[in-house]
């Protein structure tokens, strides 16, 4: 990986691991063992309630099949006791009279109870309409005398009534090989139903009581109408039927995905001593659907917190370190744009921030202060640049920068501008009579001496190098830069300054006068080349002399004498 990659994803990845990336980071750590005990409590939460469903449905179940076993003990008691009747009572019109008066009333699981003679006919019946039935090619009939045990049949329709019944035969030979008859009773299968009434009314949930055959003869109030079908026929339960109908254990469970594509749980019971069996069959899904919604208002309402907890974070961020930070950044960029004036409002900052905010404003307080002296001194430095000590006056730096000011204004304002170019005669000569310590005082003293002329014309003077001064005159037309070129001439000769060397037996000067009006094709170093032109034709001239350059006058460099 070459540098330069490196760097970048080093870059992306400290964005990445940003402020907001680590508490938002932060929060979820805090968070996520809540969040996972909460996800493990729901989950076992879901796993309780569904088994305490299925073991209060078990539970339902058993006392349902309980109930229908109990029924069939009775109709089994209820037969055998019919049985020790027509087997110890002799004839059958005894045993007839004994067994109407003694079958007990309150059987409501018994609609008729029957003594079926060796030749298949109804001998005595409960209910007359039955004497004189032919029952002998009944199944159930024929099986019970062959076994000598009781039997149930399947579903059936009575021959006389027509109604749906499941009849019990009990042979007498089973108590007494003397006799050949065999007892039966119509059970009533509308009790049966009630007894499974408790299974009823739930969602998802159906419950059948089916004979041998698969036809149902007994369910719930709400599924009624499946009573006297064959299993096969039944949506729900035709998947099984075969299944459930086939297996020769007295109870068990099966899993399996409906026609209507719902998961379900499927369990069965035999009913002891007959062909029947108890089936159950729930809906996973719609017995768990409570429980799966409580669970997914819980989930989300962990997922909402959750997000609050991060929103929170991501808030609490931005208000206390990000936006303090970007504000006290936007100050020092302001600072960095020399913009002292700034400050970082402590008040407006978290408590933590406050001393750095201050802190802050505190440098910015020191630096703005520290600038200040700066300029003060630039400023200083600046003026000290452009003068010079020995005479006072400006340098010839100085002279230059305001030379070209007042050419600048000169030329803006359409005025004459005049220059006096100032040159001490034979210097050398006094340097080598008296000294240069002396030199230097005359220097000196003539720069006073200009200094108040240049006050009283409202000119300005400097010292253009060595002993040559200057004097420039704005708004001064040539004549007058002529008179005020004498006038410094005069001054000079009048400070009386002994010159042994000179012709003069005092310090003189020369002066150069130039005056011109500005214009863009002029250049202020033509002024000063006019003016030195002018002084180098007074120095022929004899020296202490004033000569004007007719420079602004277009007088193609003629050079003019004003004394
Ligand atoms: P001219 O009349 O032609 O101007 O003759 P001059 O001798 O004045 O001119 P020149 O250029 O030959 O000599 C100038 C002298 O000025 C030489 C130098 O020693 C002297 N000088 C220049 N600056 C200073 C200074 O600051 N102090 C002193 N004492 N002398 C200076
Ligand atoms: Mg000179
Ligand atoms: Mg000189």
């Amino acid at each position: 990986m070459s540098r330069v990659s490196f760097n970048r994803n080093r870059v992306r990845l400290k964005q990445l691991l940003g402020i907001r990336a680590r508490l938002a980071l932060l929060a979820l750590i805090l968070v996520a063992p809540l969040m996972l005990e909460r996800v493990r409590s729901l989950e076992d939460a879901r796993s309780k309630q569904v088994a305490a469903a299925t073991a209060e449905f078990a539970s339902l179940a058993q006392h349902s099949a309980d109930a229908q076993q109990e029924v069939i003990s009775s109709v089994e008691t209820v037969l055998k006791s019919a049985a020790y009747i027509r087997a110890s009572a002799g004839g059958i019109g005894r045993s007839c009279e004994i067994l109407r008066a003694s079958l007990p009333t309150n059987l409501p699981w018994i609609r008729t109870l029957l003594i079926v003679g060796g030749d298949g006919r109804v001998q005595c019946s409960t209910n007359n309409v039955f004497v004189g039935l032919d029952v002998h090619d009944r199944p159930y009939f024929k099986k019970a005398r062959e076994t000598r045990e009781i039997v149930f049949s399947d579903y059936l329709f009575a021959r006389i009534t027509n109604k749906p019944v499941v009849m019990a035969a009990y042979p007498v030979s089973a108590i007494s090989d003397e006799s050949d008859s065999v007892i039966l009773a119509g059970v009533n299968l509308d009790w049966m139903s009630k007894i499974m009434s408790n299974l009823g009314g739930r969602p998802g949930i159906s419950a059948v009581l089916v004979d041998g055959s698969g036809t149902v003869l007994a369910a719930p109030a709400d599924e009624a109408s499946m009573i006297g079908h064959s299993l096969d026929t039944i949506p729900l339960l035709s998947a099984i039927a075969e299944e459930a109908m086939g297996s020769e254990a007295p109870q068990g469970t099966l899993s399996f995905v409906a026609a209507d594509g719902s998961r379900r749980a499927l369990s069965y019971a035999r009913i002891a001593g007959t062909e029947s069996r108890l089936i159950i069959s729930i809906d996973e899904a719609r017995v768990s659907a409570a429980i799966n919604r409580d669970i997914r208002t819980a989930y989300l309402q962990l997922g909402f917190v959750s997000l609050f907890v991060l929103l929170g974070a991501l808030i609490a961020a931005e208000k206390l370190i990000i936006g303090p930070i970007e504000m006290i950044t936007s100050v020092a960029k302001c600072f960095g744009q020399g913009d002292w004036s700034v400050r970082a409002a402590p008040k407006s900052l978290p408590a933590e921030f406050v001393p750095l905010a201050r802190a802050f404003n505190a440098m910015a307080a020191q630096l703005c202060e520290r600038e200040r002296e700066l300029v003060a001194t630039n400023d200083r430095l600046t003026v000290i640049a452009s003068i010079d000590m020995l005479s006072g006056l400006a340098n010839r730096r100085g002279f230059q920068s305001r030379l070209d000011f007042e050419w600048m204004k000169a030329q803006q304002y359409n005025s004459e501008l005049s220059l006096l170019m100032i040159d001490v005669d034979h210097f050398k000569l006094f340097n080598d009579t008296y000294g240069h310590p002396e030199g230097d005082a005359c220097l000196s003293r003539l720069g006073e001496a200009l200094a108040g002329i240049a006050a009283e014309t409202i000119g300005f003077a400097g010292r253009y190098g060595g002993e040559e001064f200057c004097l420039l005159l704005p708004n001064t037309e040539a004549k007058r830069a002529v008179e005020i070129g004498e006038t410094v001439r005069i001054s000079v000769e009048a400070l009386a300054m002994p010159h042994a060397t000179s012709s003069y037996q005092k310090v003189t000067v020369s002066v150069g006068v130039a005056c011109t009006r500005p214009n863009a094709e002029q250049q202020p170093g033509d002024l000063i080349e006019a003016a030195d032109a002018a002084l180098y034709a007074a120095k022929h001239r004899g020296r202490n002399a004033v000569v004007e350059h007719g420079f602004g006058r277009g007088t193609d460099g003629a050079v003019a004498m004003a004394s």
